[in-house]
């Protein structure tokens, strides 16, 4: 890892605000470099983010198959954009592209390139002149370090970073030349040409194709390094739905650098928030950074027109609110469309006012969700998900958006843990740990869960939890049975519809269901038997007709077979749902299931006051951080038509909010600020309690506690 040689945090990881200009090849026509400077200079950034090479180089390289713009001509736009940084201090980050080279590289190198199964070359998909370079090859570990060093030796900037690489999406499979001898050395064989752990070729693939990963990754940083030992490699990460391992990547990364630049399709607008909270489970020791696209990210996305005021600004907010330090993207130096510009200058420059207040020491959350990573990287997965519905594939992250959207939906306070992390010291500052269906699972990170438990602390966990190893591979029981208090007692049941819980006796889980004797069943589910034989609450109810109306009507009442477990185990508490309540949520939204894991998780957490309570209408989501000058409560305001569909293009403010804030060790507050209204908040502190009220949210509300 990359350090200041002073012993001072690296720059790095103090960084609040960069500034990113995606030069494209006729800029070098008309680019004014100053003006660009000058407009990040407006949005007080500390770096600035200019392309300097890897498939075009915007310097007059010598590097030979480098590629110049063919509109270079006599200038130097990344020598041009270094010295007009330097004047003003501003830090250089060349973002490169390692992805893809020429066809006169491909001619004189073809051993650089990715092959198809035909041996035809793989191309990129709209820019067919343009060959897709293959990790596995020198060009890796001998070209683009020969780009590094002469950068280096020319311009010496503080940082590189690689445009989509390595990403953490599924594996690449090659069939050039080097990639069939690492297949016949290494891997056993060819890879399948999809994701599917079912098979051993692959899973040695994964764990080759991750090591190589690395080994350039040390190379590049090293390289990087040779000049200035502060000059840090940055590698393109985001990554709440990935297949490779998040962590692995993150570990090797001095500085996460995560891409979450919007929202492509109808996702809900919490994406970024998300993306943070994995970032900073990974990396919190580290600086996090996440790109912002300003331009029309969505689906169809456009590239050259901006994105709306509103979803910008509010992809900004949670990135900062998560812990992140936006970096604010636009493409081409010639925009038509500038109405990105105020919007940028408008956030960065409030960001910029109250920056102490965005350094960070850590989390007040007192629960923590697991960040399954083998479930979500591999689960049933064969190239298609083994689980469709109406030809929707089922996707591995869907549980863990459920339970966030129930989370989210109670403003609950909760950090991510990846798996990786699972252990008796991280787990310890939570009373509770949640699990959205982790049907994968370690062995070693069971063990991690019974300590825990052991030692008091709570668990919730859903659907098949444990059932498999973390290649998938099905164990004879649950992994946590002991814990969850079940044996499983058949195969999987689903999808089906208009199935049933019965609330057999009652129980602290269940209160607000007044009305009711029966809520809905999970989609699917895995029929289980109690390990010891008590009453339990929830029974299932088996599906029945729905149609037609002459039909619709249960069969059998209720059953001995389980819809949930509470367990009331001393100190601990553990919550087991055999149904995938999380992901029935997530695809139905029907509120009950959002009741019932809000319930289950107060009776967890057993009277214990949360972090900070805030009561009043909207939907808001709530991080609380210590900070270095105090304390701070984020409240972004998602209350929106526009909220599960792009774009975000009004407010509809929320407020007043009345707000309990516990503040650790009974700190005595002085001050209580709103810093985005930018007015002082009233406020009565009562041992660790402080209570105020916050009288409006628009968009993102930072309450400050000094
Ligand atoms: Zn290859």
């Amino acid at each position: 890892m990359a350090q200041e040689a002073t012993g001072k945090s690296p720059w790095y990881s103090t960084l609040r605000r960069c500034g990113h200009l995606n030069f494209n090849e006729q800029d070098p026509l008309t680019m004014d470099v100053e003006a660009w400077t000058d407009y990040f200079l407006s949005l007080k950034v500390q770096a600035l983010m200019p392309n300097g090479g890897g498939i075009l180089a915007f310097y007059p390289t010598v590097v030979p198959f480098h590629r110049r713009s063919q509109f270079l001509g006599s200038r130097d736009l990344f020598g041009e954009t270094v010295a007009s940084a330097r004047k003003h201090k501003l830090r250089v980050v060349a973002r490169m592209d390692c992805n893809y080279a020429y066809e006169d590289a491909f001619q004189a190198h073809p051993e650089w390139f990715e092959l198809n199964k035909d041996g035809s070359p793989k191309r990129h998909a709209e820019c067919p002149w343009l060959y897709k370079t293959c990790l596995f090859s020198a060009y890796f570990t001998e070209q683009i370090p020969a780009i590094y060093r002469e950068l280096n030796e020319r311009y010496g900037p503080d940082a590189f970073y690689t445009n989509g690489w390595p990403g953490t999406e599924a594996l690449e499979v090659c069939h050039c030349r080097n990639c069939q001898k690492v297949y016949q050395e290494q891997t056993g064989g060819t890879p399948p040409e999809t994701t599917d752990t079912r098979s051993a070729v692959y899973r040695k693939y994964y764990e080759v194709y991750m090591d190589r990963v690395a080994e350039v990754w040390k190379l590049w940083q090293d390289t990087v390094a040779q000049k200035s030992r502060t000059c840090v490699y940055a590698g393109n990460l985001s990554g709440v739905r990935a297949v490779k391992d998040v962590h692995r990547l993150g570990k090797a990364a001095a500085w996460f650098y995560a891409d979450n630049q919007g929202r492509s399709g109808d996702e809900p607008i919490w994406m970024c928030a998300q993306e943070g909270r994995l970032a900073w489970a990974i990396a919190s020791d580290r600086g996090i950074t996440n790109s912002v696209g300003s331009y029309a990210s969505s689906l169809p996305g456009w590239r050259h027109t901006s994105k709306p005021r509103q979803e910008a600004t509010l992809w900004m907010a949670q990135a900062a609110a998560s812990g992140m330090a936006p970096s604010y993207h636009w493409l081409g130096g010639q925009p038509m469309d500038t109405r990105w510009k105020e919007t940028g200058r408008s956030f960065f420059s409030w960001l910029a006012e109250n920056e102490s207040h965005f350094r960070n020491r850590g989390t007040l959350a007192n629960l923590a969700v697991l960040y399954p990573q083998s479930t979500i990287s591999f689960y049933a997965a064969n190239g298609q998900r083994e689980r469709r519905l109406n030809g929707q594939p089922i996707e591995s992250t869907d549980y863990l958006e459920g339970m966030y959207a129930a989370l989210l939906g109670n403003r609950f306070l909760f950090d991510f843990i990846h798996e990786k992390d699972l252990s008796a010291a991280t787990l310890m500052k939570y009373r509770a740990l949640l699990i959205p269906n982790a049907a994968y699972m370690r062995d070693s990170e069971c063990e991690a869960i019974r300590t825990y438990v052991a030692s008091g602390g709570s668990v919730l966990a859903t659907f098949e939890t444990s059932l498999y190893n973390e290649w998938g591979e099905p164990r004879k029981e649950f992994g946590l049975g002991d814990i969850l208090g079940v044996t499983a007692a058949g195969a999987m049941i689903g999808p089906l519809g208009n199935s049933y819980m019965h609330m057999d006796k009652s129980h602290p889980v269940l209160e607000g269901f007044e009305g009711t004797t029966i809520l809905p069943g999970a989609e699917f589910r895995i029929p289980v038997t109690q390990n010891k034989s008590e009453t339990f609450s929830l029974s299932v109810i088996p599906n029945y007709p729905a149609f037609p109306p002459e039909m619709v009507y249960p069969r059998v009442r209720s059953t001995n077979e389980p819809a949930a477990i509470f367990r009331d185990l001393g100190s601990a508490r553990v919550v087991y749902f055999p149904g995938d309540i999380d992901r029935t949520f997530q695809r139905s939204g029907n509120p009950d299931f959002s009741r019932l894991m809000s319930n289950a998780i107060r009776w967890m957490l057993n009277g214990s006051e949360p972090p900070a309570a805030v009561e009043g209408r909207g939907l808001v989501e709530l991080f609380a951080w210590e900070t270095e000058p105090g304390f701070t409560l984020h409240i972004l305001n998602y209350t929106n038509p526009g909220l599960t569909h792009p774009y975000i293009s009004d407010f509809y403010p929320t407020g007043p909010l009345k707000t309990r804030f516990q503040v650790p060790g009974g700190r005595k507050i002085q001050r209580v600020r709103a810093l985005r209204n930018s007015r002082e908040l009233s406020f009565r502190q009562v041992g660790e309690t402080v209570t105020f009220e916050v009288p409006e949210v628009m968009d993102y509300e930072v309450v400050a506690l000094t």
